[in-house]
């Protein structure tokens, strides 16, 4: 399959879920979006009122902030990745319990097999805890750390900086980094351009001439 038959199988499973309570509250699942080719893919913490809503991921207020703290780093938000640790809405935006998080893992491993970020970047502490377990995100935001086959990032939530007007300026310093690190991560991945997409082989002109 290819990442974005494998994207779409993901999704497809993950609307009609029924694996964990979340599936009970949820108006509509929220598999996460972007092009099978992203470098860097987000990881946020589940779906708040809106997303459940409209079943996109970061629609509300802190997707709009994270929308500017990407145009602000020179991103599109349409180049990069977006998901969950878990994909339907905690009731009154509690926070998503170890086994939800757990049930949900499949499928954001499914997705990150899919599209080989470069970077992922981890928008609060569950995601932080899964690729960083221990971490606190006070000293080590903002730091690229190598984990397996790419690099991860934590970075202070979004809504984190709507609450807290002190956490404003870290965060956006340590997106205004993200175009170097994601050149760091290209070099020391040896990988440069779309993630997974097949190059494919050059012709060679000397075979043309034995037919
Ligand atoms: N907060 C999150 O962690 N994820 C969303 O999708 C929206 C808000
Ligand atoms: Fe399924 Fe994940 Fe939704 Fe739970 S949170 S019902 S595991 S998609």
């Amino acid at each position: 399959m290819s990442a974005e038959e494998t994207l779409a199988q993901v999704t497809k499973e993950v609307v009609v879920c029924k694996k964990c309570a979340l599936s009970r509250s949820r108006k509509n699942a929220v598999p996460g979006e972007g092009p099978a080719y992203a470098e860097i893919m987000f990881v946020g913490e589940g779906p708040g009122f809106h997303e459940n809503e409209q079943g996109r991921p970061f629609v509300g207020a802190a997707g709009n902030f994270l929308n500017e703290l990407l145009a602000q780093a020179g991103l599109k938000r349409s180049d990069v990745w977006i998901t969950n640790v878990v994909k339907c809405r905690p009731p009154g935006n509690r926070d998503p319990l170890p086994e939800e998080i757990a049930t949900c893992d499949q499928y954001l491993e499914r997705q990150i097999d899919a599209i080989n970020p470069k970077i992922i970047i981890t928008l609060g502490r569950y995601s932080m805890g899964k690729f960083m377990p221990g971490a606190k995100i006070s000293s080590v935001h903002g730091q690229m750390r190598r984990v397996g086959d790419r690099f991860v990032i934590a970075m202070f939530h979004p809504a984190a900086a709507l609450h807290q007007a002190s956490i404003k300026p870290a965060i956006m310093k340590d997106f205004a980094q993200l175009p170097k690190l994601l050149e760091q991560a290209r070099s020391a991945l040896k990988r440069s351009g779309p993630s997974n997409k097949q190059v494919p082989e050059k012709e060679d002109p000397k075979q043309l001439n034995l037919f």
